[in-house]
Order: structure tokens, then sequence, then C-alpha cells
């Protein structure tokens, strides 16, 4: 199979009726630049900032940021990169800004985080723009958004940054930007945002845990843990309902984009761009080849009326071993 999906590299992820489904990297690491490049991905769909910043000593300075952004921004020159703000707090501590809580997962995190140290969030916004400065597909994404004003907020610090770099002389342009998904609360809030936003991006990962209320990462609990909950399918049907409703570009980063039995649910629920670690894009892009977007559209239904996660686990394996 190994030879077999390499051979797939330059080949679109199309289904046998013609849907094309874009498939892109998940990333954080210049070191997963060329693994990315390597497996096709077609751009970046999520750039974990907190990387950097996490094995830095220190918060990184406007000028060090640039130089990293804009190494992977040039690697996928006329893809796009999804760079999402700093989204710390919770399970992504930063060693020399230790945060204590109670309640991390519900605590001080994402663009919360961020909209409360201003001075750092503008210096990021800065460095991204200087970055792509006017060659390169920078959007940008936020994480953890609940509420209009943070939306707000985040458009007017961007409006400042667009405002000082153009006074300072550089040559850049407004990104495209848009938020994650994963907060329950911004579901219901979509169509209300949307002339705000130019695309969604769905957190599968918090945004199972946020509304199944467990701690995939907790031992005790983890094994209750499922993104196929038909919860979290019926909840991910509304989102996809919106999106089109509302032509907001749609797509999706969390695990669930890397799981073959989850793909076959969000290609039958209409999500055309999925984004993932890049190792897992060969495999995705066979299997969705080897399915028509009107069969996964009927095992999408079918799945959203069962009861329990696994038996629809057990229904989608039991799909995935009749295509090998
Ligand atoms: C998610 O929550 O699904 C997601 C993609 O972001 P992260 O895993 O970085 O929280
Ligand atoms: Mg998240």
């Amino acid at each position: 199979l190994q030879g077999e999906l390499g051979e797939l590299v330059d080949l679109p992820a199309t289904t046998t009726d013609g849907q094309r489904i874009r498939l892109l990297a998940n990333t954080g690491l210049l070191a997963d630049i060329s693994p990315g490049i390597a497996n096709g991905a077609e751009g970046v769909g999520l750039y974990r900032t907190e990387m950097p910043f996490m094995i830095s000593e220190t918060f990184p300075s406007e000028d060090d940021q640039e130089a990293i952004y804009r190494q992977v921004l040039s690697a996928y020159h006329g893809k796009p990169v999804y760079m999402r703000i700093l989204d710390i707090g919770g399970d992504k501590p930063l060693p020399y800004f230790p945060i204590e809580e109670e309640n991390p997962a519900l605590g001080w995190r994402g663009i919360r985080f961020c909209l409360d140290n201003s001075s750092l969030l503008m210096t990021q916004i800065r460095a991204m723009l200087r970055a792509a400065g006017d060659a390169y597909d920078l959007r940008i994404l936020l994480p953890m958004v609940g509420n209009t004003w943070e939306i707000d907020s985040f458009r007017s610090l961007l409006s400042d940054a667009i405002q000082q770099l153009s006074d300072e002389g550089f040559a850049i342009r407004r990104p495209p930007m848009g938020i994650m998904v994963e907060v329950p609360s911004a579901i219901s809030m979509l169509s209300t945002w949307a002339s705000r936003l130019d695309f969604i991006s769905i957190g599968s990962n918090d945004l199972s845990q946020y509304l199944l209320a467990l701690d995939r990462n907790n031992p005790r609990v983890a094994a209750a843990y499922d993104h196929l909950h038909p919860a979290v399918l019926r909840e991910l049907a509304r989102i996809a309902e919106h999106a089109r409703q509302n032509e907001l570009a749609l797509s999706l980063c969390g695990e669930m984009a890397s799981d073959p039995a989850a793909v076959i649910v969000l290609a039958g629920l209409g999500i055309r761009t999925l984004s993932m670690s890049a190792s897992k894009i060969p495999r995705i892009k066979w299997l969705l080849r080897s399915i028509s977007a009107r069969d996964a559209e009927q095992l999408a239904e079918k799945a959203l009326a069962m009861e329990h996660a696994f038996s629809i686990r057990d229904f989608l394996q039991a799909e995935l071993r009749t295509r090998g």
C-alpha cells in the first residue's frame, strides 16, 4: 500500500463522482514543512503558532516571529496558510508563562488570553503581516472564540496593525480572517458573525471535548470520548448548514480529519477542506478517491440517525472494510 499511496502525491482528492476535496497540512514546527510538501499538502490548514512560542525561552520578538512565519509562507508559496494566533492555556502551557487555574479548559486560553495581552497579540499580528507582505497567501485564524466582541476586538487590532505597517512603509495586504469553531456557543452565532468572517474551521478536538464535557487526556474518562458521538455529528451537520446558508468557506482541522471513519461522514456533510498531520494525507486521499460523495451523504445520514458512538463506528468500519 505504501508504494501505491506514494503515487497519489500529485493526484487530487476527488470522489468518484467528481467532488474535489482539499487536503491541507497541520503544522507548527519548521521540521514539518518538507513532509507536508512531500505528502502533497495543498497548503497549511492549521499553523499552530504556539509551537514556536513553546520551544522558545521567552516570548519571541516580532523579528524572530516574522522570520519563522515567512519560512512557512514561502515554502507554501501560492497556497493558503491558515495561521492561528497564539492558543496557549488549557492543554498548551508555556514554560515561561505559567498559568495556575482550577479549571484550565474553561479558563484563560486562546483568544481570551490574546486580547488580555494585546501588546503580545499586536506583535504577533505585525509579524504575520510583515512575513506575508504582498506575496503570500496568509489567512488568520482565531482560536476559542465564543463572543461577538472577541471578533470585533481582533478586527480592530488587525486594522490598527495594518495602518501602522503601512505608515511605516511596508507593502502588506489585509488577510482573510476566520475563527475556529470549537467553543459550542459559536455554533448558534455563526449566522450573526458571518458578515465579519471570511471562513470558519472546525476544531473537532476541542469542540468534541466541550460538547461531551469530557477531557480526552484524562485516562478515567478518555474511553468515553469519541468524536463519532451522535451529538457531535449532529452539531457538525448544523455547522455545515450554517456555512452553506451564509456562504462561509468551511474546513475542519481537528483529529477527525485523519480518522477514515469520520472522513466518510465529513465528506457526506459537504465539508470540502480537511487539514491533518501531513503523514495522514495519502491514506485519506486514497479513501476519498474510492468513494462517491453521494454514497458518503447517504452513509452520513444513516450515521446521524444512530444512537451510540460505538454503533456509528462499527457501521462506518464495516463500510471501510468493504473498500479494502
Ligand atoms: C482542535 O481543537 O480541534 C484543534 C484543531 O486545535 P488544537 O488541537 O490545537 O486545540
Ligand atoms: Mg482547539
